[in-house]
């Protein structure tokens, strides 16, 4: 495995790097369980001072041309591509996301998404005022936007949040992941390479009980968007209705891939598996659990057990892994721990679910595949982040989307059928923000975001752009 790097990092304040004594956060490589490097364990006194930079700096950013704050987030979007691989090194390091993963997806995907805001704009003739009757409606920034974000995605979960927040005309504080704040320090140097201002964003490293909460509570924050688990989403929530903020919520999902009698099986397991294990599960969107016809429940668990031997599970820096480490220990315990809850609570093991033959050391986890699992056990309803693959048995198509929707989650979802108009009606039915028929392609500029318990609000494309604005009507 890759030799340790060891380095030390600060918050980025008014564009100046604070690095003073105090306590630190150790950065653990999840592969190799060193610590690589420490970011200070910030306080309210840093937030104190970043949201004093970020509101000096809205005077002078939010009222350029709006073209002009979308040239320099397309200057971003280069300044991310030509970091790639620095940067998809720095994910790897910190989260385990396998290299090729990494560089593909991890560091490729925000300069996807934020040049995508920027051309809306630049190219897309997005206008920020409407005529409607005799009002002007005029879309304005909100303010200065607390940004929270979470591991699994580090990179991408900031951009999708600084990226339409800067072409709106916002400043920002942002505040990383503790697990992964690595790469944010980079964010912040390409920020500042591209030409954006001093302090129109500024970074605060720490913990979420600290500085998040700092941030959420604070009342010269106008709005707080937050990309994490439902449980701290609701802890946000609550604290910033004391100055009624605005609040955007990105939260958990349990996603559900419904296979419909008629699909194309073989195609629906091996397009479904990718889903179901990208990023070793640790993604929000994640196909967790299949819903399938009770008569074709067993070729499907077949299929998906030979499939999900070909996972190769290992050092994350090698080309041909496909699932890393967990991002971190307590993770891997509490993705072993569903595992053991699963095979206790009567679902059948069909694939995976050891450690043996895994590394001794690093947080890795096998892909594992649970069949005959019922709609009301814990690994059919509970948020896992791992890749842990429920598959669920149905009579007929109203009970397939009953278990669909039956948990507290509505992020995502997929189906896989025959005919075309019988998979859009399915989709339909599905109460979640997104639905992938027959593998429909990421698209980058298509709202992304929850129904019920996995969020409020949407990112991404014109939805992620307008979600950072306030609207004002003038009447004349
Ligand atoms: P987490 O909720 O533990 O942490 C997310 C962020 O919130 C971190 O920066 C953390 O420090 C901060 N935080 C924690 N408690 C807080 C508090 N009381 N106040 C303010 N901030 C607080 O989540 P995580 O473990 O980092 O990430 C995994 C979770 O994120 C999963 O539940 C996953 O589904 C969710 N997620 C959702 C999306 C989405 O777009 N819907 C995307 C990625 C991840």
């Amino acid at each position: 495995m890759a030799a340790p790097v060891t380095a030390r990092t600060g918050h980025v304040i008014g564009g100046s790097l604070v690095d003073e004594a105090g306590d630190r956060i150790d950065v653990v490589n999840p592969a190799t369980e060193e610590v690589i490097a420490s970011v200070p364990a910030g306080t309210p006194a840093d937030v104190d001072a970043a949201v004093r930079a970020a509101r000096a700096a809205f005077a002078g950013w939010s009222v350029r041309d709006p073209k002009e704050r979308a040239a320099a987030v397309l200057r971003v979007a280069q300044g991310i591509a030509a970091r790639r691989d620095e940067l998809a090194a720095t994910i790897t390091a910190e989260m385990g996301a396998p290299i090729s993963f990494a560089a593909k997806v991890q560091a490729s995907l925000p300069a996807a998404t934020s040049s995508a805001v920027a051309k809306l704009v630049l190219d897309g003739g997005y206008d920020f005022t409407e005529e409607v009757g005799n009002s002007l409606v005029v879309r304005e920034p909100v303010g200065v936007v607390g940004a929270i974000t979470p591991w699994n995605y580090p990179l991408h979960q900031i951009v999708a949040k600084v990226a339409p927040a800067l072409v709106a005309g916002n400043t920002v504080v942002l505040k990383p992941s503790e697990v992964a704040p690595l790469n944010a320090n980079v964010f912040l140097e390409i920020l500042a390479e591209a030409g954006i201002p001093d302090g129109v964003v500024n970074l605060v490293h720490g913990t979420g009980p600290v500085v998040g909460d700092a941030i959420s509570g604070h009342p010269d924050v106008d709005m707080v968007s937050f990309t994490g688990s439902t449980a701290a989403g609701k802890l946000v929530s609550v604290n910033a209705a004391g100055t009624v903020k605005r609040v955007a919520l990105e939260l958990g999902g349990k996603s559900a891939n419904v296979i419909l009698d008629d699909a194309d099986l073989e195609r629906a397991v091996k397009i479904g598996l990718g889903n179901t294990f990208i990023n070793g599960g640790q993604t929000c969107s994640a196909w967790t659990r299949w819903v399938v016809p009770a008569a074709l429940h067993d070729r499907v668990v077949e299929l998906a057990v030979a499939n999900a031997a070909k996972y190769t599970v290992g050092d994350p820096t090698e080309a041909t892994t496909r699932i890393g480490p967990m991002a971190s220990l307590a993770q891997r315990d509490r993705v072993l721990g569903y595992i053991a809850d699963g095979v206790a609570e009567g679902a059948t093991l069909a694939h995976g679910g050891t450690t043996d033959g895994l590394p001794g050391t690093g947080a890795f986890v096998p892909p594992t595949v649970f069949a005959g699992v019922r709609s009301d056990m814990k690994i059919a309803q509970e948020e896992i982040f791992g890749p842990v693959l429920s598959i669920l048995p149905y009579a007929d198509e109203d009970e397939a989307v009953e278990i669909a929707n039956s948990t507290i989650y509505g992020l995502a979802g997929a189906v896989f059928a025959g005919d075309d108009d019988r998979a859009l009606r399915v989709a339909r039915r599905l109460r979640t923000g997104q639905v992938d028929i027959n593998g429909g392609a990421y698209n980058p500029a298509a709202p992304f975001g929850g129904y019920r318990q996995s969020g409020n609000g949407r990112e991404l494309g014109k939805f992620g752009l307008e979600e950072f604005t306030e609207v004002k009507s003038i009447q004349r």
